[in-house]
C-alpha cells in the first residue's frame, strides 16, 4: 500500500489522512513542530522544510509527496520532485505562491481580475494608486494568507501608512496593489484534476469572510447556470494551463453578475470542507485519488450544506451534534486567538431545512452574526 508524504501537518493534512484511511493508504507528515495536529493520526518527521536531513528521511519513507500549505519553500519542492512524484508540481506551486505571477496568468488565460500593479517603491505606490484609484489594497506578493500582509488604502492620504506597514517587506516578498472590488458575493470553485488530465469540479461554494478569514461557506451556492459555467470554465482553463494534479480552489469575487478572480490555492481548501458530508466524494479523498493516479470520485453534492469555521476556541459541540445533519470537526489544536481550531457542517435535503438548523445552532451558540448572511441567502 503506498505511503503518501504530506509537507505540513495542520488540519488539512489531518483530514487528508482521515479520508485516506478507507483507501488503505499510509501517511507520513513532515512538520516543524512535534505537536502538529495531523500527527495524532499519522507518523511524523519533525524538522525544518529546508533541512536536507529531514527532507531525505521524509523522501526515503514515502511513495508520493503532496502539501497541506502553499508556502512550501520552492527549493524543497524541487528537491523532492527530483526523487519522487510530487503533486501539485513545483511550477503550479511557484505560480500560486506569488500573487503577481498568479494574476498575470489569469490575465493571459482571459480570466478577468481586478486592476493590479507590482510595487517596489513608495514612488511606484503613489503612481499606481493614482492609476488604479481608491479604495485599493496593498498586499504582499508572497507568504500572505487569511488577510494577513494586507493594507487597505481608503484615500490617497493612507499611502504613507500603507508603505510604513508593508514597505519594509517589498524586497523580501514583493508587493502588489489591487483595486478594491465592491463585490456582492464571494464564490469559490473547488476542483480536482487527475494525473490523466480528467477534470471535475464540485458545485460552486459561496463564502463569507470576517477580518479576511473564512467564516462560513454554503454549497451549492445559489447562482444561475451561466455564472456557474463561467466559474467552472475559468477553473478548468487554469488547471490545464498549469498541468495541475490534485485539488485546488479558485476564489472569485462576484460584482454585478461579473466574476473577477482573486487568487488560487494549490491545495485542498477551507471552502471545500463541506464536501466531507455534503458531496459524494470529499475534496480530501479526491486529492489523494488524483495524486495516486486512482479514478476520481463523483463531485456531485448531496443536499445542501453549510460549513461554519471555529476560530480561536471550540464552542460547545452539543447544539450541532443534536442536529440530524450536524457534523463536528475538532482539529485537536490548542485554542489560540485567530487560529482555525475546528469547523461544523450542517447538511439538509432542502434550503429551508438548512436555514432552520442554522438558526437553531446560531442561537444556541450565540453565533447569530455568523449564520445570519447564510440564512438570508437561503431565504
Ligand atoms: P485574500 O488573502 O486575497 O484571499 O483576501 C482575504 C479577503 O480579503 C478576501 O476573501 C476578501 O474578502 C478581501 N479582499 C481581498 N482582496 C480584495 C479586493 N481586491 N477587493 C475586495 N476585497 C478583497
Amino acid at each position: 500500500m503506498p505511503t503518501v508524504g504530506i509537507l505540513g501537518g495542520g488540519q488539512l493534512a489531518r483530514m487528508m489522512a482521515l479520508a485516506g484511511a478507507p483507501l488503505g493508504l499510509r501517511f507520513l507528515v513532515l512538520d516543524t513542530v512535534a505537536d502538529a495536529c495531523a500527527g495524532q493520526f499519522a507518523p511524523m518527521v519533525v524538522g525544518d522544510y529546508t533541512d536536507p536531513a529531514a527532507l531525505a528521511e521524509f523522501a526515503s519513507r514515502i511513495d508520493v509527496a503532496t502539501f497541506d500549505f502553499e508556502n512550501v519553500p520552492a527549493e524543497s519542492a524541487e528537491w523532492l520532485s527530483g526523487r519522487l512524484p510530487v503533486f501539485p508540481g513545483p511550477r503550479a506551486l511557484a505560480t500560486a505562491q506569488d500573487r503577481l505571477a498568479e494574476k498575470t496568468l489569469f490575465c493571459d488565460l482571459g480570466i478577468p481580475v481586478p486592476p493590479f500593479a507590482a510595487i517596489d517603491t513608495l514612488a511606484q505606490l503613489r503612481e499606481a494608486v493614482a492609476t488604479i484609484g481608491t479604495p485599493c489594497i496593498l498586499k504582499t506578493r508572497r507568504l500572505g494568507y487569511d488577510g494577513k500582509g494586507q493594507f487597505r488604502i481608503k484615500t490617497p492620504a493612507d499611502i504613507e501608512a500603507a508603505w510604513n506597514a508593508l514597505g519594509s517587506q517589498a524586497e523580501r516578498v514583493g508587493l502588489i496593489l489591487e483595486g478594491f472590488v465592491a463585490f456582492q458575493r464571494e464564490l469559490s470553485v473547488v476542483a480536482v484534476r487527475g494525473r490523466d488530465g480528467e477534470f471535475r469540479a464540485w458545485p460552486l461554494t459561496e463564502n463569507w469572510h470576517v477580518d479576511g478569514v473564512l467564516s462560513a461557506s454554503l454549497a451549492p451556492a445559489p447562482v444561475d447556470d451561466a455564472l456557474r459555467d463561467t466559474a467552472l470554465a475559468h477553473a478548468r482553463k487554469l488547471a490545464e494551463a498549469l498541468d495541475y494534479v490534485g485539488v485546488f480552489a479558485l476564489e472569485l469575487f462576484c460584482r454585478d453578475g461579473e466574476l473577477l478572480a482573486n487568487e488560487m490555492a494549490p491545495r485542498v481548501h477551507n471552502s471545500g470542507h463541506w464536501t466531507i458530508e455534503g458531496s459524494e466524494t470529499s475534496q480530501f479523498q479526491n486529492h489523494l485519488r488524483a495524486v495516486l493516479g486512482m479514478p476520481l470520485g463523483d463531485t456531485r453534492s448531496v443536499g445542501h450544506a453549510c460549513m461554519l469555521n471555529w476560530i480561536g476556541a471550540m464552542p460547545d459541540a452539543g447544539p450541532v451534534l443534536r442536529e440530524a445533519g450536524g457534523h463536528w470537526h475538532d482539529y485537536g489544536k490548542q485554542p489560540r486567538d485567530g487560529r482555525k481550531v475546528g469547523h461544523a457542517t450542517l447538511r439538509a435535503d432542502a434550503p429551508a431545512e438548512l436555514a432552520a438548523a442554522l438558526r437553531r445552532v446560531g442561537e444556541a451558540l450565540d453565533r447569530q452574526a455568523q449564520v445570519a448572511p447564510v440564512i438570508e441567502r437561503l431565504a
